[in-house]
């Protein structure tokens, strides 16, 4: 039995009994890790104030055998910029849930962790828009878990590719694929043609410093691209669709909606 100390994320709470509750800590120390926090939904209780969803803190912990208690933790950072928007923190979630499925158990991973303190740090203090933000964050996640696209070359035929020349993103293979006939037939409709500057973000955000993925510009137009490529490779290459931004964006028609429906009748 130890006391040991970490710095990391809450990423998920599971409620337990009344007033516990079961912690998932993403942390730079020891990767992914479980920990009971007791009383943490008491009122009362230092905990709920230091270890809600959403906060970078330092952590002390009680382990015996491979089991940890939270026995005490100290904020360090809580995003309040993103707690106050619905787009935000949606894109929050989005990347927290890939998060806790690439980072393995009580294993070191700190590229991803930095990654997506990086990405929280756009969303809460930049003023970074949600969807760019998650683009980034899902293309340098993509390339940290060995998926990062073939973007040199052809990714059927093998043929280095051009600047100038027309490309196509093959969503279910592995990167970019030439113009070729036969090349094209194998990817068949899951090709979708794909611009230059669309090709340059894809490998910026895959291979420069882990600082500088944010250091760059980004047009509307490549922007739409990479929505339309980069989930639906992250879904065929994890084997899951996340959904968290999808259900955000419903959540704001339903209130655009509320909101026209109220206004046409003349309550505001
Ligand atoms: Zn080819």
């Amino acid at each position: 039995m130890e006391h040991e100390t970490v710095t990391g994320l809450v990423a998920k709470a599971v409620s337990s009994r009344d007033a516990d509750r079961y912690l998932t800590i993403l942390t730079a120390e020891q990767g992914k890790i479980e920990c009971y926090a007791k009383g943490i939904r008491n009122q009362k209780s230092k905990l709920a104030a230091t270890a809600g969803l959403l906060t970078l803190g330092e952590y002390k912990l009680f382990r015996s055998r491979d089991r940890y208690i939270l026995t005490s933790g100290k904020p360090i950072e809580l995003f309040y910029g993103i707690r106050a928007d619905v787009a935000r923190y949606a894109c929050a979630a989005h990347m927290i849930e890939i998060a806790l499925d690439v980072m393995p158990p009580a294993q070191q991973f700190t590229e991803a962790l930095q990654t997506l303190l990086n990405s929280l740090h756009m969303l809460a203090h930049r003023g970074a828009p949600p969807e760019f933000v998650a683009r980034v964050f899902e293309i340098r996640i993509l390339a940290l878990s060995g998926f990062a696209p073939m973007l040199d070359r052809c990714s059927a035929c093998g043929r280095p590719l051009a600047d100038g020349e027309r490309r196509f993103f093959s969503m279910y293979g592995y990167g970019l694929i030439c113009g070729g006939e036969s090349c094209l037939a194998a990817a068949g409709k899951n090709a979708m043609p794909i611009s230059g500057g669309a090709v340059k973000a894809l490998a910026h955000v895959a291979e420069c410093e882990p600082g500088d993925i944010f250091r760059f510009k980004l047009s509307d137009g490549v922007l739409r691209e990479l929505s339309a490529a980069v989930p639906e490779y992250m879904k065929h290459h994890f084997g899951k669709a996340y959904e968290r931004l999808d259900e955000a964006e419903r959540y704001r028609s339903f209130e655009q909606e509320a909101a026209y429906i109220i206004s046409r009748r003349g309550i505001i």
